[in-house]
């Protein structure tokens, strides 16, 4: 049988030096693409977490399509954890940084019963500052961190190190 693992190391692409150099870019749109590897990655999540979140937070972009995925796979509301300046009404705002750069990422408030289990949803663990800036908004907003999955983990970078105590999830470490 093939695993979302083997999916994913056989789909991913890997672009050097975008987009700037030094960066290899790990793309995951031909994982995406292919709907077989795309079921058996939410598929896989779900499982690992089954019966542990009551909701999903999607990270802007990636992350969107997982969270639409598992929220309606796995009959759950679903969050959109944003870039900054996008979202109106009363939202919280935590600043990170990137492997490349720095960033703003946003949550409204209110969405859900306090106190409810939210799965984090990215593509892509890099350093983990996305993820971690994200597990502050979760946390800030009065919800429950009930993990972190992402599709591809980049250990090197030792991102891990940044989530604190957050159960993490990866299909694939490379
Ligand atoms: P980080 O905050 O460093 O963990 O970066 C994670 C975010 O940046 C994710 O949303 C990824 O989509 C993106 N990202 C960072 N580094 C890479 C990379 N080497 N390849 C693809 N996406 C990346």
């Amino acid at each position: 049988m093939t695993t979302a693992s083997d999916y994913v190391e056989s789909l991913l692409a890997s672009y050097p030096d975008f987009p700037q150099p030094g960066i290899l870019f790990r793309d995951l749109n031909p994982v995406f693409a292919d709907a077989a590897a795309f079921r058996s990655i939410v598929d896989e999540i779900i499982d690992h977490y089954r019966g542990q979140f009551d909701a999903v937070a999607g990270i802007e972009a990636r992350g969107f399509l997982l969270a639409a995925a598992l929220g309606y796979a796995a009959d759950v509301p679903v969050l959109a954890v944003r870039k900054g300046g996008k979202l109106p009404g009363t939202v919280l705002t935590e600043e990170y940084d990137l492997e490349y750069g720095s960033a703003r990422l946003e949550l409204e408030v209110g969405q859900l019963p306090a106190g409810s289990r939210v799965l984090v949803l990215d593509d892509v663990l890099a350093t983990g500052g996305t993820v971690a800036a994200t597990n502050r908004l979760v946390e800030r907003a009065g919800y429950r961190l009930a993990g972190v999955a992402v599709v591809v983990e980049l250990s090197d970078l030792q991102g891990r190190e940044h989530i604190g105590d957050a159960p993490i999830h990866a299909i694939l470490s490379l």
